[in-house]
This record gives structure tokens, C-alpha cells and sequence, in this order.
């Protein structure tokens, strides 16, 4: 059965159809849950493109050559050093201080909370090597801010639900999740996100999703599944 447009209605049953499945994720995952927020922003820019469990050893590594602020980030000579195992380093650290000078010069968590959220998006994609992804990993995790992070799971899984197709675009489908999704409630989408990563990691593999598993099986049409199987079979 295809769905083609989501609608508030499905797009809850959707998420609690993925709640049953695999239960409350309750991210984002952070060492010191005293002091978590400037761990997530740290951990947004290590994770792009690299495996979460590198990105813990990257903050382990931070966490013990001093506290994990941006004034000490700021401070350390051996930046790239410090999270060589979340991989291109050099890369990295230059987005990690340009992040870092940003939330020195805007005032910490506190005055930047007061931004609202289009003035915080915009800024954050105005900082170097932040994109989409990145900025809306931020603002949900870090500022609580009701943000659908469109990502290539969510891609890959709602093209297969038919809630997305043509050239993949990071805003339509964000403005489209979002335009049916509960206002303010970041919460949902913290969730949402979690679960579609689950989800898509569980069952709706890259080549051979599980469909016959799959708590979204009665909804789904599966939209190019088959054409995914086939290619694996010529190739
Ligand atoms: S039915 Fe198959 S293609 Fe659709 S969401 Fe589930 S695993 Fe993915």
C-alpha cells in the first residue's frame, strides 16, 4: 500500500509502530550526564562520517587531557591529536575550534538558548564544516529545539514508505516531516530519530532489508527494494 504524503496521524503511528519495536532510545548517548550538553556538540562534529564507538574513544581522549569546554578545547596545541581515532583529524579540529569560537563569542549555552530556533539554524550552518545534519543534531540534542534530522537513514527509509522521492534534498524533507510532526515537541523528534537509526540498522538494511521482521511492513510499499535486490543480483 502506498502513503505517498504523511500526515500527522501517520507519521505517529509510524513512530509508535518503531517505539514497539524497539523501545524508548532515549539519546543522545554522552559520557558525563551531569554535563552533557557541550559533550553533544562535540560529539555532532566527530560523528560526521565516522563510527560512534571511535567518536567515544575521541572524547574519552578530550576528557582526559582536561575538562571538556570550549575555552580548553580552544587551548590545546594537540587538538588533532586528541581525536585522531574519529577520523580525518586535521579536518575535524578545524571545525571543532570554529564551533568553539562561535559559542565563546556568542556567550555559552545560556545566551545562545535565547536565539530562536531559524536564527540558531542559521548560524550554525554559517560556521565551517557544519551542515544540515550537523545543525539540526545540535539544535534537537543540545537546545532541545523540535528538528526532524533528515538524515541517510531517514532518506533510505522513507523513500522505501514513500514519503520521499526524486534528487534526495535535506530541507524538503525536513519542512516536510516537520510540517506534519507535533509542534514543540522536541522530545518526538529526539525520539524519532533514534528509532529511524534503529531501524534502519535492525531491519531496513541498505541491500536486503528485513521487511518480513519489519513492525512497518503493513504500511510500507517498499518502494525500490526490489530494484535493490535485482542490481545485487546482476552485479
Ligand atoms: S517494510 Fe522493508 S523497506 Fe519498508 S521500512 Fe520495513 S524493512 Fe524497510
Amino acid at each position: 500500500m502506498g502513503t505517498g504524503e504523511p500526515t500527522p496521524g501517520a507519521l505517529r503511528e509510524f513512530h509508535d509502530r518503531l517505539v514497539e519495536a524497539y523501545g524508548p532510545q532515549r539519546w543522545w548517548p554522552t559520557q558525563d550526564d551531569h554535563n552533557p550538553r557541550f559533550e553533544i556538540l562535540v560529539g555532532a562534529v566527530l560523528t560526521q562520517h565516522t563510527a560512534w564507538t571511535n567518536v567515544e574513544i575521541a572524547i574519552a581522549a578530550l576528557r582526559e587531557a582536561g575538562p571538556l569546554t570550549a575555552e580548553a578545547l580552544l587551548a590545546h596545541d594537540d587538538l588533532p591529536a586528541l581525536i585522531r581515532r574519529a577520523g580525518p583529524h586535521n579536518v575535524k579540529a578545524r571545525r571543532l575550534r570554529a564551533l568553539c569560537e562561535w559559542f565563546v563569542a556568542r556567550g555559552g549555552f545560556e545566551a545562545i538558548s535565547q536565539l530562536d530556533t531559524a536564527t540558531l539554524r542559521r548560524e550554525l550552518l554559517a560556521l565551517h564544516g557544519i551542515g544540515h545534519e550537523t545543525a539540526d543534531v545540535i539544535l534537537l540534542y543540545a537546545f532541545s529545539r523540535p528538528a526532524f534530522v533528515a538524515d541517510a537513514y531517514a532518506f533510505r527509509i522513507m523513500e522505501r514508505y514513500d514519503w520521499s522521492s526524486g534528487a534526495r534534498n535535506y530541507e524538503r524533507l525536513r519542512n516536510r516531516i516537520e510540517a506534519v510532526g507535533p509542534v514543540d515537541d522536541a522530545p518526538f523528534y529526539d525520539e524519532l530519530h533514534a528509532l529511524i537509526v534503529a531501524h534502519a540498522k535492525a531491519r531496513c538494511h541498505k541491500s536486503r532489508p528485513d521487511c518480513g521482521a519489519c513492525a512497518l511492513a503493513m504500511r510500507c510499499p517498499q518502494r525500490g527494494v526490489e530494484t535493490t535486490r535485482s542490481s545485487r543480483s546482476r552485479s
